[in-house]
Protein backbone atom coordinates (compact mmCIF):
# COMPACT_ATOMS: atom_id res chain seq x y z
CA UNK A 1 0.00 0.00 0.00
CA UNK A 2 1.23 3.36 -1.05
CA UNK A 3 1.09 6.09 1.87
CA UNK A 4 0.44 9.51 0.93
CA UNK A 5 0.63 12.56 3.08
CA UNK A 6 -1.76 15.62 2.21
CA UNK A 7 -1.71 18.85 3.42
CA UNK A 8 -5.29 19.48 5.43
CA UNK A 9 -7.90 21.04 2.92
CA UNK A 10 -11.77 20.55 2.77
CA UNK A 11 -11.08 18.05 -0.18
CA UNK A 12 -8.29 15.94 2.08
CA UNK A 13 -10.69 16.06 5.16
CA UNK A 14 -13.25 14.94 3.05
CA UNK A 15 -11.29 11.91 1.82
CA UNK A 16 -10.03 10.96 5.03
CA UNK A 17 -13.57 10.69 6.52
CA UNK A 18 -14.53 8.59 3.84
CA UNK A 19 -11.65 6.29 4.12
CA UNK A 20 -12.44 6.01 7.86
CA UNK A 21 -16.02 5.32 7.04
CA UNK A 22 -14.84 2.66 5.12
CA UNK A 23 -13.20 1.15 7.18
CA UNK A 24 -9.82 2.50 6.43
CA UNK A 25 -6.97 4.22 8.80
CA UNK A 26 -5.82 7.87 8.25
CA UNK A 27 -3.01 9.75 10.06
CA UNK A 28 -4.95 12.67 11.84
CA UNK A 29 -3.44 15.94 13.45
CA UNK A 30 -4.34 16.55 16.55
CA UNK A 31 -2.89 19.53 19.28
CA UNK A 32 -1.26 16.88 21.24
CA UNK A 33 0.47 14.10 18.77
CA UNK A 34 -0.28 12.89 15.79
CA UNK A 35 -2.72 10.11 15.87
CA UNK A 36 -3.93 6.74 14.12
CA UNK A 37 -7.47 7.37 13.36
CA UNK A 38 -9.91 4.79 12.49
CA UNK A 39 -14.09 3.95 13.23
CA UNK A 40 -14.44 3.85 16.91
CA UNK A 41 -17.68 1.74 16.45
CA UNK A 42 -15.99 -0.62 14.36
CA UNK A 43 -14.12 -3.65 15.90
CA UNK A 44 -12.37 -4.54 12.58
CA UNK A 45 -10.89 -0.77 12.61
CA UNK A 46 -9.72 -1.11 15.57
CA UNK A 47 -7.97 -4.51 14.79
CA UNK A 48 -6.13 -2.75 11.99
CA UNK A 49 -5.11 -0.14 14.39
CA UNK A 50 -3.68 -2.42 16.76
CA UNK A 51 -2.37 -4.51 14.21
CA UNK A 52 -0.42 -1.10 12.40
CA UNK A 53 1.02 -0.04 15.63
CA UNK A 54 1.88 -3.51 16.90
CA UNK A 55 0.05 -2.76 19.80
CA UNK A 56 -0.82 -5.16 22.54
CA UNK A 57 -4.35 -5.61 22.37
CA UNK A 58 -5.12 -5.07 26.06
CA UNK A 59 -3.69 -1.38 25.75
CA UNK A 60 -7.09 0.32 25.19
CA UNK A 61 -7.53 3.30 22.16
CA UNK A 62 -9.13 6.64 22.87
CA UNK A 63 -12.29 7.82 21.44
CA UNK A 64 -12.08 10.88 19.73
CA UNK A 65 -15.34 13.30 19.29
CA UNK A 66 -16.05 16.35 17.90
CA UNK A 67 -18.62 17.99 19.99
CA UNK A 68 -19.90 17.37 23.63
CA UNK A 69 -23.33 16.00 22.30
CA UNK A 70 -21.02 13.51 21.05
CA UNK A 71 -20.66 11.56 24.35
CA UNK A 72 -23.61 10.90 25.42
CA UNK A 73 -24.39 7.86 23.75
CA UNK A 74 -20.50 6.62 23.71
CA UNK A 75 -21.02 5.95 27.83
CA UNK A 76 -23.16 4.94 30.29
CA UNK A 77 -22.53 7.94 32.80
CA UNK A 78 -21.48 11.28 33.32
CA UNK A 79 -20.61 12.01 37.02
CA UNK A 80 -20.68 15.75 38.12
CA UNK A 81 -16.64 15.92 38.68
CA UNK A 82 -16.50 14.83 34.93
CA UNK A 83 -19.06 17.54 33.29
CA UNK A 84 -17.29 20.13 35.25
CA UNK A 85 -13.96 19.41 33.96
CA UNK A 86 -14.83 18.56 30.59
CA UNK A 87 -16.73 22.37 30.49
CA UNK A 88 -13.21 23.68 31.79
CA UNK A 89 -11.06 21.64 29.60
CA UNK A 90 -12.56 20.50 25.91
CA UNK A 91 -12.19 20.94 23.47
CA UNK A 92 -8.31 19.94 24.44
CA UNK A 93 -5.70 17.69 25.68
CA UNK A 94 -7.66 15.94 28.20
CA UNK A 95 -8.76 12.08 28.17
CA UNK A 96 -11.81 11.12 30.10
CA UNK A 97 -12.30 7.46 31.95
CA UNK A 98 -16.12 6.97 32.12
CA UNK A 99 -18.60 3.56 31.71
CA UNK A 100 -18.26 2.97 28.55
CA UNK A 101 -22.07 2.43 26.52
CA UNK A 102 -22.28 -1.02 24.94
CA UNK A 103 -21.81 0.30 21.11
CA UNK A 104 -18.02 0.71 22.34
CA UNK A 105 -16.64 -2.43 20.95
CA UNK A 106 -14.55 -4.58 23.27
CA UNK A 107 -11.52 -4.19 20.82
CA UNK A 108 -11.82 -0.41 21.32
CA UNK A 109 -11.76 -0.58 25.23
CA UNK A 110 -9.58 -3.86 25.36
CA UNK A 111 -12.01 -5.57 27.33
CA UNK A 112 -12.60 -2.51 29.95
CA UNK A 113 -16.18 -1.75 30.93
CA UNK A 114 -14.51 1.62 30.79
CA UNK A 115 -13.68 3.92 27.54
CA UNK A 116 -10.86 7.15 27.08
CA UNK A 117 -13.09 9.68 25.68
CA UNK A 118 -11.41 12.91 24.29
CA UNK A 119 -12.92 16.31 22.27
CA UNK A 120 -9.71 17.73 20.67
CA UNK A 121 -9.14 21.56 19.97
CA UNK A 122 -7.32 20.59 16.67
CA UNK A 123 -9.82 22.04 13.70
CA UNK A 124 -8.20 19.39 11.13
CA UNK A 125 -9.04 16.77 14.27
CA UNK A 126 -12.54 18.30 14.03
CA UNK A 127 -12.86 18.45 10.88
CA UNK A 128 -11.74 14.73 10.15
CA UNK A 129 -14.15 13.48 12.58
CA UNK A 130 -17.18 15.46 11.72
CA UNK A 131 -16.07 14.38 7.63
CA UNK A 132 -16.12 10.62 8.56
CA UNK A 133 -19.59 10.95 10.13
CA UNK A 134 -18.27 8.65 13.25
CA UNK A 135 -16.23 9.00 16.69
CA UNK A 136 -12.81 8.20 15.86
CA UNK A 137 -10.16 5.64 17.75
CA UNK A 138 -6.87 7.49 17.73
CA UNK A 139 -4.28 5.99 19.71
CA UNK A 140 -0.67 7.95 19.05
CA UNK A 141 0.77 7.31 15.38
CA UNK A 142 3.85 5.83 16.18
CA UNK A 143 5.16 1.90 15.98
CA UNK A 144 4.27 0.52 19.07
CA UNK A 145 7.72 1.56 21.66
CA UNK A 146 8.78 4.51 19.97
CA UNK A 147 8.29 7.84 20.80
CA UNK A 148 4.42 9.58 19.93
CA UNK A 149 4.99 11.34 16.45
CA UNK A 150 4.46 14.87 16.37
CA UNK A 151 4.92 16.14 12.42
CA UNK A 152 3.63 13.94 9.32
CA UNK A 153 7.06 12.92 8.57
CA UNK A 154 7.56 11.13 12.21
CA UNK A 155 4.28 9.61 11.17
CA UNK A 156 5.37 8.62 7.58
CA UNK A 157 8.31 7.02 8.80
CA UNK A 158 6.61 4.49 11.45
CA UNK A 159 3.39 3.92 9.14
CA UNK A 160 4.94 4.32 5.59
CA UNK A 161 2.86 1.67 3.16
CA UNK A 162 0.51 0.48 6.40
CA UNK A 163 -2.05 3.02 6.15
CA UNK A 164 -3.55 5.07 2.88
CA UNK A 165 -3.46 8.72 3.79
CA UNK A 166 -1.84 11.05 6.00
CA UNK A 167 -2.90 14.32 7.20
CA UNK A 168 -0.10 16.95 7.16
CA UNK A 169 -1.75 19.73 9.88
CA UNK A 170 2.11 21.15 10.85
CA UNK A 171 3.72 20.33 13.74
CA UNK A 172 1.88 19.70 17.17
CA UNK A 173 1.08 22.53 19.63
CA UNK A 174 1.32 20.88 23.10
CA UNK A 175 3.59 17.85 21.94
CA UNK A 176 3.11 15.28 24.40
CA UNK A 177 0.17 12.97 24.66
CA UNK A 178 -3.51 14.27 26.28
CA UNK A 179 -3.79 14.15 30.17
CA UNK A 180 -5.92 10.71 30.52
CA UNK A 181 -7.77 11.39 33.60
CA UNK A 182 -10.11 8.92 35.47
CA UNK A 183 -13.40 10.68 35.68
CA UNK A 184 -15.34 7.09 36.94
CA UNK A 185 -15.34 8.25 40.68
CA UNK A 186 -15.79 11.82 42.71
CA UNK A 187 -11.84 12.33 43.36
CA UNK A 188 -10.52 12.57 39.55
CA UNK A 189 -7.36 10.41 39.37
CA UNK A 190 -4.87 11.59 36.82
CA UNK A 191 -3.33 8.40 34.97
CA UNK A 192 -0.77 10.17 32.41
CA UNK A 193 0.31 13.59 32.84
CA UNK A 194 -0.33 16.04 29.50
CA UNK A 195 -1.75 19.59 28.68
CA UNK A 196 -4.40 19.82 31.25
CA UNK A 197 -2.04 19.34 34.70
CA UNK A 198 -2.92 18.42 38.05
CA UNK A 199 -2.99 22.03 39.46
CA UNK A 200 -5.32 22.79 36.53
CA UNK A 201 -7.42 20.01 38.00
CA UNK A 202 -7.16 21.05 41.59
CA UNK A 203 -7.92 24.42 41.07
CA UNK A 204 -11.40 23.74 39.41
CA UNK A 205 -12.35 20.80 41.52
CA UNK A 206 -10.58 21.40 45.14
CA UNK A 207 -9.13 17.63 44.91
CA UNK A 208 -7.14 15.66 42.29
CA UNK A 209 -5.23 12.32 42.74
CA UNK A 210 -2.02 11.46 40.93
CA UNK A 211 -1.53 7.66 39.89
CA UNK A 212 1.74 6.74 41.78
CA UNK A 213 3.11 5.05 38.77
CA UNK A 214 3.28 8.38 37.00
CA UNK A 215 6.64 9.17 38.36
CA UNK A 216 7.53 6.02 39.37
CA UNK A 217 8.34 2.19 37.51
CA UNK A 218 5.79 -0.31 38.37
CA UNK A 219 7.13 -3.42 40.86
CA UNK A 220 6.18 -6.99 39.91
CA UNK A 221 2.57 -7.60 41.26
CA UNK A 222 1.65 -3.89 41.15
CA UNK A 223 -2.37 -3.13 39.93
CA UNK A 224 -2.00 -0.69 37.24
CA UNK A 225 -4.92 1.49 36.71
CA UNK A 226 -3.95 2.45 32.71
CA UNK A 227 -2.55 -0.57 30.74
CA UNK A 228 -0.38 1.85 28.88
CA UNK A 229 1.91 2.27 32.10
CA UNK A 230 3.16 -1.56 31.32
CA UNK A 231 4.96 -0.50 28.18
CA UNK A 232 8.16 0.18 27.86
CA UNK A 233 7.62 3.80 26.29
CA UNK A 234 9.38 6.08 24.02
CA UNK A 235 13.02 4.58 24.35
CA UNK A 236 15.33 5.41 22.10
CA UNK A 237 18.56 3.42 21.33
CA UNK A 238 21.07 5.42 23.00
CA UNK A 239 21.18 4.79 26.62
CA UNK A 240 19.49 7.56 28.25
CA UNK A 241 20.13 9.29 31.36
CA UNK A 242 18.55 12.55 33.03
CA UNK A 243 20.59 14.79 35.38
CA UNK A 244 17.91 16.40 38.12
CA UNK A 245 19.29 19.45 40.39
CA UNK A 246 20.54 22.89 40.79
CA UNK A 247 21.84 23.95 36.90
CA UNK A 248 25.46 24.47 37.47
CA UNK A 249 25.64 20.61 38.99
CA UNK A 250 23.52 18.98 35.94
CA UNK A 251 25.52 21.24 33.55
CA UNK A 252 28.90 20.18 34.98
CA UNK A 253 27.48 16.53 35.87
CA UNK A 254 26.19 15.76 31.98
CA UNK A 255 29.68 17.61 31.21
CA UNK A 256 31.71 14.82 33.04
CA UNK A 257 29.73 12.10 32.05
CA UNK A 258 29.89 13.42 27.99
CA UNK A 259 33.67 12.96 27.86
CA UNK A 260 33.63 9.31 30.19
CA UNK A 261 31.46 8.17 27.23
CA UNK A 262 33.46 9.62 24.51
CA UNK A 263 36.71 8.65 25.63
CA UNK A 264 34.92 5.14 26.11
CA UNK A 265 34.13 5.13 22.12
CA UNK A 266 30.73 6.24 22.70
CA UNK A 267 28.43 8.58 20.53
CA UNK A 268 27.19 11.26 23.34
CA UNK A 269 24.70 14.09 22.58
CA UNK A 270 22.91 16.28 25.38
CA UNK A 271 19.13 17.05 25.62
CA UNK A 272 19.85 20.98 26.82
CA UNK A 273 18.44 23.75 27.06
CA UNK A 274 19.38 26.75 25.03
CA UNK A 275 20.47 29.29 28.07
CA UNK A 276 22.94 26.37 28.92
CA UNK A 277 26.45 26.34 28.21
CA UNK A 278 27.84 22.77 27.69
CA UNK A 279 30.88 24.04 25.98
CA UNK A 280 30.43 22.78 22.11
CA UNK A 281 29.61 19.36 23.39
CA UNK A 282 26.87 18.12 20.75
CA UNK A 283 23.57 19.62 21.97
CA UNK A 284 20.56 18.81 20.87
CA UNK A 285 17.40 21.59 21.83
CA UNK A 286 14.96 21.56 24.35
CA UNK A 287 14.39 24.95 24.15
CA UNK A 288 14.00 27.59 26.85
CA UNK A 289 14.83 26.59 30.57
CA UNK A 290 11.85 29.37 31.16
CA UNK A 291 9.38 27.92 29.05
CA UNK A 292 8.73 24.25 29.64
CA UNK A 293 6.33 23.94 26.87
CA UNK A 294 9.33 24.23 24.82
CA UNK A 295 10.31 20.85 26.28
CA UNK A 296 7.25 19.04 25.93
CA UNK A 297 7.06 20.42 22.57
CA UNK A 298 10.51 19.42 21.49
CA UNK A 299 11.22 16.00 23.67
CA UNK A 300 9.29 13.34 21.16
CA UNK A 301 11.38 14.82 18.00
CA UNK A 302 14.36 14.78 19.67
CA UNK A 303 14.41 11.31 21.02
CA UNK A 304 13.79 10.60 17.01
CA UNK A 305 16.78 12.83 16.53
CA UNK A 306 18.98 10.70 18.67
CA UNK A 307 18.07 7.62 16.77
CA UNK A 308 18.60 9.24 12.96
CA UNK A 309 22.05 10.45 14.14
CA UNK A 310 23.12 7.41 15.70
CA UNK A 311 24.18 8.57 18.82
CA UNK A 312 24.70 5.91 21.58
CA UNK A 313 24.40 7.84 24.61
CA UNK A 314 21.97 10.68 25.58
CA UNK A 315 22.34 12.98 28.90
CA UNK A 316 18.75 14.57 29.65
CA UNK A 317 18.78 18.07 31.26
CA UNK A 318 15.47 17.20 34.11
CA UNK A 319 12.60 19.79 34.24
CA UNK A 320 10.70 20.90 37.26
CA UNK A 321 8.30 17.83 37.83
CA UNK A 322 5.30 20.50 38.20
CA UNK A 323 2.61 22.12 35.82
CA UNK A 324 3.44 20.57 32.01
CA UNK A 325 6.54 20.05 33.30
CA UNK A 326 5.32 16.54 34.65
CA UNK A 327 4.31 15.35 31.58
CA UNK A 328 7.78 15.70 30.31
CA UNK A 329 9.18 14.38 33.05
CA UNK A 330 7.03 10.95 32.73
CA UNK A 331 7.73 10.94 29.47
CA UNK A 332 11.81 11.55 29.97
CA UNK A 333 11.96 9.08 32.81
CA UNK A 334 10.21 6.29 30.69
CA UNK A 335 12.71 6.69 27.96
CA UNK A 336 15.53 6.85 30.18
CA UNK A 337 13.78 3.45 32.46
CA UNK A 338 14.15 5.67 35.13
CA UNK A 339 17.56 6.35 35.19
CA UNK A 340 17.54 9.42 37.45
CA UNK A 341 20.67 11.05 38.42
CA UNK A 342 20.31 13.29 41.13
CA UNK A 343 23.29 15.77 41.46
P1 LIG B 1 -2.29 6.44 23.25
O1 LIG B 1 -3.51 6.06 22.50
O2 LIG B 1 -1.03 5.95 22.66
O3 LIG B 1 -2.29 7.90 23.55
O4 LIG B 1 -2.48 5.70 24.63
C1 LIG B 1 -3.73 5.76 25.27
C2 LIG B 1 -3.52 5.70 26.75
O5 LIG B 1 -4.78 5.84 27.42
C3 LIG B 1 -2.89 4.40 27.19
O6 LIG B 1 -1.92 4.66 28.16
C4 LIG B 1 -4.08 3.64 27.77
O7 LIG B 1 -3.68 2.73 28.72
C5 LIG B 1 -4.95 4.77 28.34
N1 LIG B 1 -6.36 4.39 28.35
C6 LIG B 1 -7.20 4.33 27.29
N2 LIG B 1 -8.41 3.88 27.67
C7 LIG B 1 -8.33 3.61 28.99
C8 LIG B 1 -9.25 3.09 29.96
N3 LIG B 1 -10.50 2.74 29.63
N4 LIG B 1 -8.81 2.97 31.24
C9 LIG B 1 -7.55 3.33 31.58
N5 LIG B 1 -6.65 3.81 30.71
C10 LIG B 1 -7.02 3.96 29.43
MG1 LIG C 1 0.99 6.00 22.43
Amino acid sequence: MQTHVKPVTPETLAEGGALIRAGELVGMPTETVYGLGGNALDARAALRIFEAKGRPADNPLIVHVAAVEEVAPLVSAVPEAARRLMRAFWPGPMTLILPKAACIPAEVSAGLDTVGIRLPSSAAARGLIRAAGVPIAAPSGNRSGRPSPTTAAHMLEDMDGRIPLILDGGPCEVGLESSVIDATGEVPVILRPGGVTPEMVERLLGSVRVDEHVMSPLAEGDVVRSPGMKYKHYAPKAKTVIFDGAAERVIAAICARYDEAEAAGERPAILGFDEHDFGGRTRISLGSVKRPQDAAARLFGALRELDERGETVALCEAVEATGIGLAVMNRMARAAGFDIVQT
